[in-house]
């Protein structure tokens, strides 16, 4: 497996790239659609479905997360969760008008996400009689049992980020409420560059997962001036944020950013701090290869970037369950 830097390897920092002194652009025109930005499951299951298609390592990694998707995009019609996601956007308009983030009413999301746990186990129960890893099933037959007072602690502690449940709860979180979650970001316009520039969602207060890559127009084809998006590991919502400030600790010292991209893959790549020694993995989508990527499906085929980074003692923030 090889690696290479942007910049000299070893010694010395990585010299800033042309980019670095663009601050955040104004993105008028969204990413495609397509891209599988907030509540486009079906989108996720399409590329999932290609993935798994493509060979033996790729189908493995994707067999929890094309079940998971596959009963998530069954939930985005159901009644109840797309009301709860209605009325947690309802306030987002005034609290925009007044400067108050996040814009969502998240509290109002609480009673949907309790109730579509105990879906979310029994369907991924039964979807995976013998492929669900121990701690998950183990994690998701103790929630089905809580107390509702229990799931609601678990959930409001989620979506507020004030107590994350333990990691095997929260991936049984995240599949019951993402669906309501980013129904909810996707009904809400996002801020412009002017009024929102900071590494938490505006949608939800999440952290970001992920980071984009795009041409000023939303478009895939080359371009001399990138904009760059961070995208929440919560309610996938995509916001514009400086190139290369770290969206851990603001650092904006080109000089203490280094991107590393596996060999053959120039449309992923991590982009490390020097400053706190967190990354986080940026999708090129105008890069060669990029046609057809849906970041959040393809993040799960290029764990090799993951290991390489945590085994540097990089450490990576933004979500609590894959
Ligand atoms: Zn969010
Ligand atoms: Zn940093």
């Amino acid at each position: 497996m090889q690696y290479l830097a942007y910049g000299p390897r070893g010694t010395g920092p990585a010299p800033a790239r042309p980019e670095s002194r663009h601050e955040a652009c104004d993105l008028g025109v969204p990413v495609r659609p397509s891209q599988g930005g907030p509540g486009e499951f079906a989108c996720r299951l399409l590329r999932a479905r290609e993935i798994a298609s493509t060979g033996d390592r790729s189908r493995q990694a994707m067999v929890l997360h094309l079940a998971v998707l596959e009963h998530q995009v069954g939930r985005t019609t159901a009644a109840h969760v797309v009301k709860s996601a209605e009325r947690a956007s309802l306030p987002a308009a005034e609290r925009r008008a007044q400067g108050r983030y996040p814009l969502l009413a998240l509290h109002r999301l609480v009673g949907a996400v309790v109730s579509e746990i105990d879906r979310a186990v029994r369907a991924l129960l039964a979807a995976l009689p013998t492929g669900l890893p121990a701690a998950l099933e183990q994690s998701g037959l103790h929630l089905i049992g809580a107390t509702a007072d229990e799931r609601r602690r678990s959930v409001s502690g989620w979506l507020s980020g004030d107590g994350p449940p333990p990691p095997a709860s929260a991936f049984w979180i995240v599949v019951a409420g993402a669906p309501p979650l980013e129904l909810a970001t996707r009904a809400v316009p996002g801020p412009s560059p002017g009024e929102w520039g900071r590494p938490a969602c505006p949608w939800c207060g999440g952290t970001a997962w992920l980071s984009l890559l795009t041409d000023a127009s939303g478009a895939q084809a080359g371009t001399a001036r990138p904009c760059r998006r961070l995208v929440c590991g919560r309610c996938a919502g995509r916001w514009a944020y400086p190139l290369l400030a770290c969206p851990a600790c603001g650092e904006r010292d080109p000089h203490r950013s280094r991107p590393y991209a596996l060999s053959g893959q120039s449309w992923v790549r991590i982009d490390a701090c020097e400053a706190c020694h967190n990354y986080i993995k940026t999708f090129d989508l105008r890069a060669d290869g990029a046609e057809g990527v849906v970041p959040f499906v393809d993040e799960l085929v290029t764990g090799g970037l993951d290991r390489w980074a945590q085994e540097r003692g990089l450490h990576r923030r933004g979500r609590l369950a894959s």
